[in-house]
């Protein structure tokens, strides 16, 4: 198993229940793959994920091993779930839905009926993705014909856009920017995102934000503990620099530190572009170079951790900077894919919900700007982004904050390329664009490599921390069953 992410190590895990000798190698430290964390000066960052959404796609994962999440961790509910700055208001997003549709009815009137019917819709959508879509392998298109999927296909919205159906519920210009929000997690335009994707409004506004105390690398914690337990061998600071193959089987696996060739399956949760990189035998990839170039990937990001060292007002756990054009900046991130002109941003303030991340009286704050893949960034563009939001942040929170940093670290393209060997440096895979969702993503299994696998954000169901799990479980599940 190459990669420790929680594709590697959902799958590992599941691998070994059922009786498999499983090795699994990553270049880093620490397993979590982008979910790890770094600790300075007394702050405890997460450098990756930060919103803890499907609750029960962990609680799920969990049990398959005799635990629930409270064994592992302590998860709050965070009320509000998040804040959103608009130029001239900010609306916290209370957890409590009927709440939430007071929120909604003050900005338009006869909105929260509104609301309840299109968190029906989604709820529908949520249930039946689950229970019916994301967990298939989607190898062939005859997995879906089943007389009751195709039924639900039409209620399921595939063909239509999350953007055209919130505007059918809502007029609202605010309303419909909230709405639009968890889009932002698949990595595509609303215009360009399946309605079937209202799923991700029913996780936030339904299933909650949640947190775990310690911070989101309790949870990359909690998956090594389990893959340990069942027996995996794990292999850390270890580099993966070839696959080699000798007709149609992967022979041998080639690191900085070893040689394996005692295996019957290889199975890559690394990026997957990256994996076909490194296969010895080039007519052996699935996909060409000028299949990846027409890929719509998620975005890449800036990224600042940042220590302060007072506490601030005004901020939330996650707080939203809606405050500047969202379809002007989706157009540089997509389209015109150039450094935006005046970005939407995201501040994690996660010491506001737990004082285990920042020493007595300080502030631990994650910055995240969206950009476009493959831009070849500066240090200097890091900082001029950085001083920007932050004037944004002082004016919109009203307190002075640059001169009470005292630890500051920046992450951008540069590295999620020489950290995780990210094709054009994306954040989190491939986009869920309609053509680019079930059997039309990259798949599971290679062509000509009987024994060679992929799992992981690029592949089925999609990016994020939930679907990444699902993904080694449905390539575990698939394996688990050729026995
Ligand atoms: C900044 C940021 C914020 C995010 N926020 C959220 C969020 O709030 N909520 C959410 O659900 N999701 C979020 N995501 C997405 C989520 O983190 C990912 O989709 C998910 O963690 C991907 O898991 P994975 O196992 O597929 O890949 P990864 O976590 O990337 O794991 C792949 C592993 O392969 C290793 N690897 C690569 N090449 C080699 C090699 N040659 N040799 C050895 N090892 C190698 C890498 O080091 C890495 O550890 C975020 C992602 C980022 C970057």
């Amino acid at each position: 198993m190459l990669g420790a992410g929680f594709a590697g190590l959902s799958c590992a895990s599941l691998l070994a229940k059922n009786g498999f000798d499983v090795t699994l190698i990553d270049k880093h430290s620490q397993a979590g793959g982008r979910c790890r964390a770094i600790e300075e000066q007394g702050f405890l960052f997460d450098l990756g994920p930060s919103w803890y959404w499907m609750p029960d796609v962990f609680e799920r994962f969990y049990n398959q091993f005799g635990y629930t999440t409270k064994d592992l961790y302590d998860l709050k509910h965070l009320n509000p779930s998040y804040q959103v700055i608009f130029e001239d208001e900010t609306i916290g997003i209370p957890s409590d839905f009927e709440e939430l549709k007071k929120v909604f009815e003050q900005h338009e009137k006869g909105s929260s009926k509104q609301l309840e019917k299109f968190i029906d819709d989604a709820k529908y959508k949520y249930e039946k993705g689950m229970s019916k879509l994301v967990y298939k392998p989607s190898l062939s298109l005859l997995e879906y014909l089943d007389v009751n999927l195709l039924k639900d296909f039409f209620q399921l919205d595939l063909f239509s856009s999350i953007s055209s159906s919130i505007k059918k519920y809502f007029k609202n210009p605010k309303l419909i920017e909230l709405l639009e929000f968890p889009v932002l997690f698949l990595g595509a335009k609303p215009n360009q995102t399946p309605a079937l994707y209202s799923l991700m409004n029913y996780a936030d506004i339904k299933l909650g934000t949640w947190y775990p105390i310690g911070g989101m690398s309790e949870v990359s914690n909690a998956f090594r503990k389990i893959a340990e337990e069942q027996g995996v061998k794990i292999h850390l600071g270890e580099n993966v620099l070839k696959i080699e193959s000798q007709d149609d089987k992967v022979k041998r696996v080639v690191t900085n530190k070893n040689e394996y060739n005692d295996f019957d399956y290889v199975i890559s949760a690394m990026d997957y572009h990256h994996t076909e990189s490194i296969l010895s035998n080039q007519k052996t990839k699935n996909y060409s170079e000028s299949y990846w170039k027409k890929r719509k990937l998620a975005p890449s990001c800036f990224l600042y951790y940042l220590g302060v060292d007072k506490k601030l007002k005004n901020l939330e756990h996650h707080n939203l900077f809606f405050d500047a054009d969202f379809s002007l900046h989706s157009e540089e991130i997509y389209d015109t894919k150039k450094l935006p002109s005046k970005p939407l941003f995201y501040v994690c303030a996660p010491s506001v919900t737990d004082n285990k991340v920042a020493p007595e009286g300080k502030e631990n704050i994650f910055i995240l700007i969206p950009i476009a893949t493959g831009i070849n960034e500066t240090d200097e563009d890091r900082d001029k982004y950085l001083n920007d939001v932050l004037e944004r942040l002082e004016n919109k929170t009203q307190q002075k904050i640059k001169e009470h940093i005292i630890y500051k670290k920046s992450f951008a393209t540069r590295d999620f390329i020489s950290e995780y060997n990210s094709y054009q440096g994306n954040a989190y895979g491939l986009a869920n664009t309609l053509n680019q969702t079930a059997i039309l993503k990259p798949r599971i299994k290679n062509n000509k490599l009987k024994n060679l696998f992929y799992c992981g954000q690029m592949s089925v169901p999609g990016p994020g921390v939930p679907p990444s799990i699902i993904s080694g479980e449905i390539v575990a599940n698939y394996i688990n069953n050729q026995k």
